[in-house]
């Protein structure tokens, strides 16, 4: 079954009674040299299990449950469902579970995968939530060894732009700490079915099994990340007056003086040792202030 031919794609969904649903980001791939690019690069080992979120009418699923020992394949759109169950039929090592990626537990459903060797995940991820599922699967705190998702190319610049560079966001500074992101290559938008209205690229993230940077209390140093870019037009003491909302502008200012910085900086000019050094002032201030 050749699903990256684009006549097949159509029969398939007409034969279920599909249509592209706009509204869960639905653009299917249909280069086969680029699907199968993805599922190669996305891991070193045929023994691991791929988290697959969003295996659509399984154009990628195919060639992952191909190439790896077992692929959990999440999919929010219930009617894609018998579809997956024909177009997957031949494969005895996927699972594919009908829910939302971002209400699924992902530590308990994965807790056999994990306890059996390493875990990866890779994806064609949809464009309207792309961020919010980096974020997840990047907090989550599971020791995935790559995440390869296909992504927004501007969205993709900013992922692998260095901490403190002009594309830098607060994705940027939180992948960091987890991870080094790298970018494999872009996929133009004549690719998919339908065309989306921007080009793609796809990144594969390596997360780090000692993080370079620890900060004393992770919680704070990942809402240190989030207020200084929540309000970037702001310096940063006003920015993190802004979202500590039980300091006052003086402890701001200090804490980014006593952390090396003039009052006047923005958030996204700092380097990961400065986000680590502040928070870790930050908590001093806090606790001091809550007793
Ligand atoms: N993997 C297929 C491919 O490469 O052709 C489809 C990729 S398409 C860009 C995104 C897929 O993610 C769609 O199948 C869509 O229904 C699914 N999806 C969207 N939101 C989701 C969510 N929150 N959880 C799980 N799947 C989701």
């Amino acid at each position: 079954m050749n699903l990256c031919d684009q006549k097949t794609v159509r029969s398939v969904m007409q034969a279920f009674g599909l249509r592209f649903r706009k509204e869960f980001g639905q653009n299917f791939l249909t280069n086969r040299a680029v699907v199968e690019d993805i599922a190669d690069y996305c891991t070193d080992s045929a023994e691991e299990t791929i988290l697959e979120i969003g295996p659509g009418i399984g154009t990628l699923t195919r060639e992952l449950c191909a190439r790896y020992k077992n692929v959990v394949a999440l999919e929010i759109d219930k009617s894609l469902i018998p579809a997956l169950k024909y177009t997957l039929n031949e494969f005895h090592n996927v699972t594919v579970i009908n829910e939302d990626v971002m209400k699924a537990d992902l530590a308990t459903l994965l807790a056999p995968y994990f306890e059996k060797g390493r875990v990866s995940v890779c994806a064609n991820l949809p464009y309207y939530i792309t961020t919010p599922i980096l974020m997840k699967l990047l907090e989550s705190g599971l020791p995935f060894h790559n995440i390869t998702v296909m992504i927004q190319s501007e969205v993709a610049d900013r992922l692998c732009s260095p901490v403190g560079g002009k594309d830098c966001g607060a994705i940027t500074a939180v992948l960091n700490y987890y991870g080094v992101a790298e970018r494999l290559f872009v996929v133009p938008a004549s690719d998919f079915l339908p065309p989306p209205s921007v080009n793609s690229a796809v990144v594969r993230i390596r997360l780090h099994d000692q993080k370079p940077f620890v900060p004393r209390d992770d919680e704070l140093f990942r809402k240190t990340i989030r207020v200084a870019f929540e309000q970037r037009r702001k310096t940063l003491p006003n920015a993190l007056q802004a979202g500590f909302g039980n300091l006052s502008k003086e402890q701001c200012i200090a804490a980014v003086e006593a952390a090396g910085l003039r009052p006047d900086i923005r958030g996204e000019r700092l380097s990961m040792q400065d986000f680590v050094t502040l928070s870790d002032i930050l908590s001093d201030i806090l606790a001091e202030a809550a007793k």
